[in-house]
């Protein structure tokens, strides 16, 4: 990371819905610098759990080394002096210090990659990312399919009752759609009949099938 011959670093951001790729591009992103001998950390929100604890995981199973932390405060505290790359998964879970952060781990010369939702499920902006995607270096936002009419997914869809702005979950509870298959009221208003996702993927791979 040299510039005019002084060492600096950055912020990448990578956004985008729920499934749009950004735990996978994250890792992608970490695999490189690890192949480049760089030392790399990976953390995310402790209240994240669906999975293994000192991983991060994409819903393709892939997976790095991550440590869960309880504040943006103890990212701080927890990079050694000689990491060079701080990945930081579900950064929209993070307090309101996440920003302050990774600007200090910037300004340092640290490379922060961080990967998070940019809208909740209403499709509001979620959390600290419009501070983080405004003084990023780099952005990436990243669309999942439409599980309603298989175009462009920018968007989560709840598929349960609740107006709390946080339900951790993935495929049962969440779905990815476009603005015009998004529908913030569908999940304070209407009771979900309970179909899973994984049998209306079936569906879409049965329609291929067919063609
Ligand atoms: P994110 O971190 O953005 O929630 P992940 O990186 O964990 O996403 O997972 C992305 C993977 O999820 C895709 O590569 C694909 O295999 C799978 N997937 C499941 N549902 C969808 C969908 N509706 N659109 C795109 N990918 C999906
Ligand atoms: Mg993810
Ligand atoms: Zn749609």
């Amino acid at each position: 990371m040299q510039n005019h011959g002084r060492l600096t670093g950055w912020i990448e951001v990578v956004c985008g819905p729920m499934f749009s790729g950004k735990t996978e591009e994250l890792i992608r992103r970490m695999k490189l610098a690890l192949i480049a001998k760089q030392r790399v950390q990976v953390f995310k929100p402790q209240l994240d759990d669906r999975y293994a604890d000192e991983y991060i995981i994409s819903h393709s199973e892939q997976k790095v080394v991550c440590t869960p932390v309880k504040s943006s405060a103890d990212i701080l505290a927890l990079v050694r002096d000689n990491t060079r790359v701080v990945g930081v998964d579900e950064a929209q879970f993070f307090d309101d210090g996440i920003v302050d952060v990774c600007e200090k781990l910037a300004n340092r010369g640290i490379r922060v990659v961080a990967a998070g939702l940019d809208q909740d499920f209403m499709g509001a902006p979620f959390g600290k990312m419009p501070e983080l995607l405004a003084v990023a270096e780099s952005v990436l936002k990243l669309s999942a399919v439409c599980m309603v009419c298989g175009g462009e997914a920018t968007k989560s869809q709840r598929l349960v009752k609740s107006k709390e702005q946080i339900v951790v979950g993935s495929g049962e509870l969440y779905e990815a759609r476009c603005r015009a298959c998004h529908d913030p009221d569908l999940s304070l208003e209407k009771e979900i009949p309970s179909v899973p996702v994984s049998r209306k993927t079936h569906v879409v791979g049965e329609q291929i099938e067919q063609i």
